[in-house]
């Protein structure tokens, strides 16, 4: 596809220094990860690679691994938890999850700092305050979040088969929505999934399309989200490129100036400060 490359790959070194810092170390259907950090309180948002590629993602947007104060996890699916027993061992930090969750995930003989809370509250850590949400997802007891702090709201919603009235309400007013943009519907048809694979990813439990998203954009986004970021991609049914230009067609029918970041799978995305 010849459409033009967004500039989304490249980690900025070079952003002024800002209260709020927020990357996408890794998302895809193979792997998600991001980084919340403030200058007090930083935390990690599921551990879905290797302890040794985490590490060296969090490296390269200069933060020390060792410095992580949290990990907070949206649902058990492998995709998101793969590489966490080994880092919540090797990090010794709380693991935060709901308690539906917990029993879900193979630790590895590790005992860790469990936090658990019920879907739907809220919670502080450090100075970033957590707000979950239930998302329709077909996991035990899945979760999304908005977090706050220093004035800037960061909602980050992925894995979901659509987006319900509840989740808009939590989304509304944040700064920053990271969320999924997962398949192109005609690619999955087509595609090499099993029907029941197929089915399962449409349904209403599965994953969020391409077009969806584009729905949620016409009608729903908030005006106060100046950066919005998607992910989630799904490495056989969708592309970057399309991404972008669905959402892009999205943003100008809405006249939004919403700033677009595209989580491509394989790479960390740029560096966002606030
Ligand atoms: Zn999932
Ligand atoms: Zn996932």
């Amino acid at each position: 596809m010849a459409l033009p490359r967004a500039d989304v790959l490249q980690v900025s070194f070079h952003a002024e220094a800002g209260i709020v810092k927020i990357c996408v170390l890794a998302s895809s259907s193979s792997g998600n990860a991001t980084f919340i950090g403030t200058g007090e309180t930083r935390i990690l948002v599921d551990a879905g690679l290797s302890r040794k590629e985490l590490f060296k993602r969090l490296g390269a947007i200069g933060e020390d691994p060792g410095q992580i104060d949290a990990i907070v996890v949206t649902h058990e699916h492998s995709d998101h938890v793969c590489g966490l027993a080994r880092v919540a061992k090797a990090l010794g930090v709380p693991v935060y999850m709901t308690r539906l969750t917990a029993p879900c995930i193979d630790w590895e003989q590790h005992e860790p700092k469990l936090e658990t809370f019920q879907a739907g509250s809220r919670f502080h850590i450090g100075d970033i305050e957590i707000e979950s949400f239930t998302v329709p997802h077909d996991a035990a007891d899945p979760v999304g979040f908005c977090f706050q702090a220093a004035g800037v709201k960061v909602g980050l919603v992925t894995d979901l088969g659509y987006i319900p009235d509840s989740i808009k309400f939590h989304l509304r007013g944040s700064d920053v929505v990271i969320l999924e943009s997962n398949h192109d519907v005609e690619m999955l048809k087509v595609g090499p999934y099993p029907w029941f694979v197929k089915q399962r990813v449409m349904g209403r439990k599965g994953h969020l399309s391409n077009d969806a998203v584009a729905d949620f954009i016409c009608m729903d986004l908030d005006a106060t989200t100046g950066t919005l970021v998607l992910g989630h991609l799904s490495e056989h049914n969708n592309y970057p490129d399309l991404v972008h230009l669905v959402a892009t067609q999205a943003l100008r029918r809405r006249s939004l100036n919403s700033r677009l970041v595209i989580a491509a799978p394989g790479a960390a995305s740029e560096v966002l400060q606030f």
